[in-house]
């Protein structure tokens, strides 16, 4: 994945960019990413709209 994306990580306590991210189906069937964070590597999860 190229495009770099952006999430809330709960340690930073701010928006950060994803290390790894991978586009994961969550057990409602909703898209999401899921990775960790570029700074301190805290695992983050992004809810993405399904198109
Ligand atoms: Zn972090």
């Amino acid at each position: 994945m190229a495009k770099k994306e952006i999430g809330y990580c709960v340690k930073c306590r701010e928006k950060k960019e994803f290390k790894n991210a991978k586009k994961v189906t969550m057990k409602n069937g909703r898209p999401a990413l899921k990775g960790s964070c570029s700074t301190c590597g805290t695992g983050m999860y992004k809810i993405l709209s399904s198109k």
